[in-house]
């Protein structure tokens, strides 16, 4: 089971699959605080799902893509199965996760977009990347900078 705060069918505006049809998979809870977060009603919102029920939901969208994001994905040990999942599908998944977890054991095939915690972002003690590849995006102030394949 993993706890999800929403599932919805938007078009990617960042990373390198910006512009694709994108299934989005927001799970509950995080382990961090930050100042600027725009997702604080991914605290504590939401409800159990299985796996089961969260593909048949992705597969009513027909997109390909599928961007598993929070909130803090990695806090669910089920998660794993839903990227692996989804991978065994043919879906090209992207995981966004704030860098303070481990994200070695997540799939090869997931493509791990990592948050490093600036000063500003008053999380920055939290980060705890371990190994690459990986695409990362610093947040300066409220300024939004995507950095590509840093690693
Ligand atoms: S890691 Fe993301 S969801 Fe968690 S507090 Fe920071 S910005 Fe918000």
């Amino acid at each position: 089971m993993i706890k999800i705060n929403e599932i919805f069918h938007s078009i990617q505006g960042e990373t390198s699959w910006v512009g694709w049809p994108t299934v989005f998979v927001r799970t509950s809870g995080c382990n961090l605080r930050c100042r600027y977060c725009d997702t604080t009603y991914a605290y504590y919102e939401g409800g159990p799902r299985s796996v089961e029920s969260i593909i048949v939901e992705i597969q009513t969208h027909g997109a390909k893509y599928v961007c598993i994001t929070g909130g803090e994905p990695l806090l669910q040990p089920d998660i794993h199965i839903l990227m692996r999942n989804l991978c065994d599908l043919g879906y090209k998944v992207s995981l966004e996760t704030g860098g303070s977890l481990d994200c070695t054991t997540v799939d090869k095939r997931v493509k791990k977009i990592i948050d490093v915690k600036t000063p500003d972002s008053g999380a920055a003690d939290s980060f705890n990347v371990k190994k690459p590849p990986i695409q990362s995006r610093f947040f300066h102030c409220q300024q939004r900078i995507q950095i590509r394949d840093l690693f």
